[in-house]
């Protein structure tokens, strides 16, 4: 299947890997992104061993290797006790995939980079427009076409709700406030990463970024602070006064200006299907268009890439039918999104419980119904 044409709309992980993916298999590629510069995020991000797993079959090792830390061993406590404490192994190292710390803008570079050369980037460009009937994308004044497209553009995308009606994006009542501090700012760490559930809905974790230096990310009930960056430092500051170190100690490491906020959200119910099919040609929903889960479990972005090396593998797999191959992509997706979203609501329902919850349940839950969970969420092997 030579000079076929596929559009991506979003230059995020998922659209990124799928354009990588389309160009290894010689397909002539436009990518379409909304914002001026390609860039990722100053911000720290745990790969799990199935997005590692996706990153090396996308041919990116050396990212991991250079700008990736090993979580060899992470952390789940209450504010007063360690609940639980996952080595390598049981995050999914045992076949030399280990979980990482990883940088964004790290990431995001190496991705850029790996654009084959039949890539063409379109920054600055905001898809207004995708024509089902004769197949193409576009914004304000141009128009690509295309045999696929690929919708990448994030967990607000309107083609999630075109491809299958009934999969809204939910607001989860909590903000995430997150920082990378560099290395000779970062406070001494205890663990390569740790997770902390405290009460009222807070959650405080942090993560070791090698020559990074060191991220952290606090979640609290409630939307979107209107305050200044100086303001909500010192709200931070307040909320997590009296947690165990080193917590105080990376606030205070954290200039206001380091501090980026979020809201969280995810997709839910999942749509019921992920693709449309016409002719010989289709739309397919990846990365968060197709299910932004609940971030509470850092799924998000090994999703995306496990969505890219899936449709790779299916485009393989059916290189004269467009529809086949976008069912195999669906079929071989679909159990394994609908799960991963599963646990992360649920995982997410439970910590945003009334006060001390989660900090019960992880009082009485053993350390091995933990340490399945986490594994058979890392378990995902590149298709074959
Ligand atoms: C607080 C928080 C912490 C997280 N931590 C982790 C973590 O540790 N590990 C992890 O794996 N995941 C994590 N995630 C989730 C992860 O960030 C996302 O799942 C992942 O970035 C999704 O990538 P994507 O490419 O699908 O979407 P996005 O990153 O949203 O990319 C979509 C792209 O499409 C572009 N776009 C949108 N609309 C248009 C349009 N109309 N036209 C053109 N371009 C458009 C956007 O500008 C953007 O570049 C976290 C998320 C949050 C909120």
């Amino acid at each position: 299947m030579h000079n076929r044409r596929a559009v991506v709309v979003g230059a995020g992980v998922a659209g990124l890997a799928s354009a990588i993916v389309l160009s290894k298999l010689g397909w002539r590629v436009a990518l379409l992104e909304r914002r001026e510069r390609l860039r990722g995020d100053n911000l720290g991000m745990i790969l799990w061993a199935s997005g590692v797993r996706a990153l090396r079959a996308l041919g990116l090792d050396a990212t991991l290797d250079a700008g990736g830390t090993p979580v060899d061993r992470f952390e789940i406590r209450s504010e007063e006790r360690l609940a639980g404490s996952f080595s390598a192994a049981v995050l999914g190292a045992d076949d030399g995939s280990p979980s990482v710390m990883v940088h964004n803008a790290v990431l995001y570079e190496a991705l850029v980079s790996h654009l084959g050369r039949d890539v063409e980037v379109y920054p600055a460009t905001q898809v207004s427009r995708i024509d089902l009937v004769d197949l193409a994308a576009g914004d304000a004044t141009r128009r690509w076409d295309a045999d696929l497209v690929v919708a990448a553009d994030g967990i607000d995308s309107p083609t999630r709700e075109v491809i299958a009606k009934g999969a809204p994006t939910v607001d989860a009542g909590v903000v995430a406030f997150r920082a990378t501090i560099p290395a000779h700012r970062a406070p001494e760490r205890d663990s390569d990463a740790v997770e902390i559930y405290g009460p009222d809905r807070r959650r405080f974790g942090y993560g070791d970024l090698g020559q990074a230096g060191a991220c952290w990310w606090a979640t609290v009930p409630g939307g979107m602070r209107p305050e200044s960056p100086q303001i909500q430092h010192e709200l931070i500051n307040r909320w997590f006064a009296d947690w165990p170190a080193p917590v105080g100690k990376f606030i205070a490491a954290t200039r206001p200006s380091e501090l980026t906020q979020q809201p969280i959200r995810y997709v839910w119910p999942l749509p019921s299907r992920l693709h449309y099919a016409e002719g010989n040609h289709g739309v397919v929903l990846m990365g968060d268009a197709a299910h932004g889960v609940a971030p509470i479990l850092a799924q998000g972005a090994s999703l995306a890439l496990e969505d890219a090396v899936t449709l790779g593998w299916a485009l393989r797999r059916s290189p004269e039918s467009i529809p086949e191959a976008l069912h195999a992509y669906e079929r071989a997706r679909a159990a394994r999104i609908r799960r991963v979203a599963r646990v992360a609501r649920r995982v997410h329902t439970v910590a945003s419980g009334g006060p001390g919850v989660a900090r019960g349940i992880l009082r009485a839950i053993p350390d091995s119904w933990l340490s399945n969970r986490i594994s058979s969420l890392s378990d995902w092997q590149p298709p074959r």
